[in-house]
């Protein structure tokens, strides 16, 4: 069945705004997948240790007839094609990270699969060019964005012009 997926990416290493822009390429190569929109790239504040580079963050929108595993895999192999070396450090500074951040309004707990993404609501830099693109959407088991957004305390992203 086609469902809108909505994924997010981020950057801090190796001209970030470079990185999120070809990761966005990526995506819309994804087989039985179009990319309908994007978000403007934001900056944001690192949440891991301060000592490492801002990030740049962006949303994409895609029509996708993979299941939900599919499309993970599909974004770690993305991932791993634009280089991303994990070293162990959670949140330390990475050439891409993309997430999965909603699979139409499924609900999905598996060992290495949970949608909602888990940190969604209570990010910045993922629900404000979530609700540029998205609009009001609602976040199964959270609420409406703008919700979200009114209830988030750190508002730390800036979009970029680029
Ligand atoms: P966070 O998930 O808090 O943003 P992170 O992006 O730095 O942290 P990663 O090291 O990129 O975390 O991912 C660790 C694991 O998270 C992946 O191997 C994947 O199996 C799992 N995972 C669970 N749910 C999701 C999801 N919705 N999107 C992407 N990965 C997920
Ligand atoms: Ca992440
Ligand atoms: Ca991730």
């Amino acid at each position: 069945m086609k469902l809108m997926a909505y994924i997010g990416i981020g950057s801090n290493l190796d001209d970030p705004v470079s990185q999120v822009k070809e990761a966005l390429e990526e995506l819309d190569g994804i087989p039985d997948s179009v990319l309908v929109s994007q978000s403007s790239l934001y900056a944001s504040k690192p949440m891991g240790t301060a000592d490492q580079p801002d990030y740049v963050n962006a949303v994409a929108a895609l029509d996708t007839l993979l299941s939900a595993g599919e499309l993970l895999q599909a974004l770690q192999n993305i991932e791993q094609r634009l280089g991303r070396e994990r070293d162990g450090e959670k949140w330390g500074p990475r050439i891409i990270d993309l997430d999965l951040l909603l699979y139409g309004k499924k609900t999905i707990k598996t060992d290495t699969l949970t949608v909602p993404h888990p940190g969604l609501h209570e990010r910045d830099f993922v629900i404000i060019p979530l609700a540029e693109i998205a609009g009001n959407l609602n976040i199964p088991g959270k609420g409406l964005l703008s919700t979200l957004i009114a209830a988030c305390e750190n508002h730390s992203v800036r979009k970029l012009v680029v």
